[in-house]
């Protein structure tokens, strides 16, 4: 059994928030964005209609399914705007605390049956849903960075997520078009379980000067055939991203392996938080990306 998902609220605007409102809204769902600031959801929207742009002028989209799409995302500043939502999807920063006020916040306004998400990259889903009033229908969908390119959505069940929320979750990401997988609730799922101590282990081979930034980048796009070098695919994840998910990962396994690197902390503390900041491994300020180390 699965429930009807017509309209989808998504809370947090940021890099992930905006992704999610697009595929959503050019699957043909409903959406409400929700974040702090009217700047952040006006910021939000013109990222979403220049990537729509993009793929009108690429000849993937047509341009009245651009419209389409554009009118089906409402924007606002407050949670009871959310109370006609099917699924709420919670993408704010990767900050329990932050999360657990947006869960108790939103409670009062959500529809009776209504299904609660989170799109954190590490925090336990046991817990989150337990600050729900039904975590029988919270569930983690974890989507990846960028959602409009990115073919994996994790699904991660919590251990009170029933089967219908969970069957619920797989139909709507399979009608996003994208392909789900199941993870256990444990410390970062699978994909960032193990692509971040990657990207911190990288930071730590910077660290200790076996490598520059570009020699490391170099090295892993050339010698290990990735797509992007670590210290840039860390800069576009975000600096405090990766810091947040390696304390998960230290904290929850207990294991000194997962021990976050001092110059990832360090860029954290300086505010070089990577693209979203325009400086982190490298500035991005001028015509091309330069290391800052
Ligand atoms: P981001 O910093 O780009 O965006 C976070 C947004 O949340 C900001 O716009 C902020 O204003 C908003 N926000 C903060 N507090 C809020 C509140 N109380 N109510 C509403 N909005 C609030 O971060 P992001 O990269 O989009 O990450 C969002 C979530 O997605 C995190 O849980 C992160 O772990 C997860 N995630 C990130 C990636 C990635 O590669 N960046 C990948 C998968 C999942």
């Amino acid at each position: 059994m699965t429930m009807a998902i017509n309209k989808v609220g998504v809370i947090g605007a940021g890099q992930m928030g905006n992704g999610i409102a697009q595929v959503c809204a050019v699957a043909g769902l409903d959406v409400v964005m929700n974040d702090v600031s009217d700047d952040r959801l006006k910021a939000a929207l013109a990222t979403i209609n220049g990537h729509l742009a993009r793929e009108v002028s690429r000849g993937q989209l047509d341009e009245a399914k651009r419209q389409q799409a554009l009118a089906r995302i409402e924007t606002t500043t407050t949670l009871d705007k959310l109370s006609d939502c099917d699924l709420v999807i919670e993408a704010a920063s990767e900050n329990e605390e932050v999360k657990r006020k947006i869960f108790t916040n939103l409670r009062p306004y959500l529809k009776s049956d209504a299904i609660v998400a989170s799109n954190t990259s590490s925090i336990s889903i046991t817990r989150l849903a337990s600050i729900n009033a039904h975590p029988e229908r919270f569930i983690g969908i974890h989507f990846m960075n960028p959602v409009p390119r990115m073919q994996l959505v994790e699904l991660i069940r919590g251990i009170a997520t029933q089967d219908e929320t969970f069957e619920t979750a797989k139909a709507f990401v399979t009608r996003l078009g994208k392909t789900a997988t199941l993870s256990e609730d444990f410390p970062a799922f699978i994909v960032n379980r193990i692509l971040l101590p990657m990207i911190n282990e990288a930071i730590y081979t910077l660290y200790e000067g076996v490598g520059t930034v570009e020699a490391i980048d170099t090295a892993m796009r050339l010698g290990a055939n990735h797509p992007m070098g670590p210290l840039q695919l860390a800069d576009f994840i975000g600096l405090d991203t990766c810091l947040a998910v390696m304390q998960v990962l230290h904290e929850g396994l207990a294991d000194s392996k997962y021990r976050p690197c001092p110059l990832l902390v360090k860029y954290v503390e300086a505010g070089w938080l990577g693209r979203k900041t325009q400086r982190g491994f490298y500035d991005y300020r001028g015509e091309h990306p330069m290391p800052t180390r």
